[in-house]
């Protein structure tokens, strides 16, 4: 893994800015608050969050264009959560992970694009939204997905066909 990460450092053509970095933004009724692996800038002054991913699964093109981590990174640093050391009106050049893990050859940089860029520029952040206020609602809707498959209260789902039973 240390390898590839060294392979990775060596090769990336932008900027770093800062590892390890803790931050923390109010978004609507969201409080985005944890640490990033790495902060990079690009040649047009734009940052890129990075997120050194070590185990041995990668997720699809597809589902990198609406990675909810990745997209909260990006609306967190343009909400300033970094401000120290990105100045407080960033704009996110994107984000990527970084899969150092497995038995690949070299690392494997997996960007998704800026919001700026995406057909719906505010995607994350509504989503971001919309998770806040859901969770401080009184109900919750089952939302099935690739998560269901380790949930523990699968049995239980009224949206799963095994927990809908009287
Ligand atoms: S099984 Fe039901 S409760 Fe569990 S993650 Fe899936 S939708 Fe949510």
């Amino acid at each position: 893994m240390l390898r590839r990460y060294v392979g990775y450092r060596d090769s990336n053509a932008r900027q770093l800015v800062a590892v390890e970095i803790s931050g923390r933004a109010d978004v609507g009724r969201a409080r985005l608050s944890g640490q990033v692996d790495r902060i990079e800038r690009d040649a047009d002054g734009g940052f890129v969050v990075i997120d050194l991913k070590t185990g041995a699964s990668a997720p699809s093109k597809v589902d990198l264009l609406r990675h909810p981590q990745l997209g909260a990174y990006q609306v967190a640093l343009e909400h300033g959560a970094f401000r120290d050391e990105t100045g407080a009106e960033p704009m996110s050049a994107g984000s990527a992970l970084v899969q150092i893990g497995g038995t690949r050859i070299k690392a494997l940089s997996q960007p998704q694009v800026a919001l700026s860029m995406d057909d719906e520029p505010d995607w994350a952040e509504n989503l971001v939204r919309d998770t806040a206020d859901g969770m401080a609602g009184d109900r919750f809707l089952a939302k099935v997905g690739s998560h269901c498959n380790t949930c523990p209260v699968r049995l239980a789902c009224p949206a799963q066909p095994e927990g809908d039973r009287e």
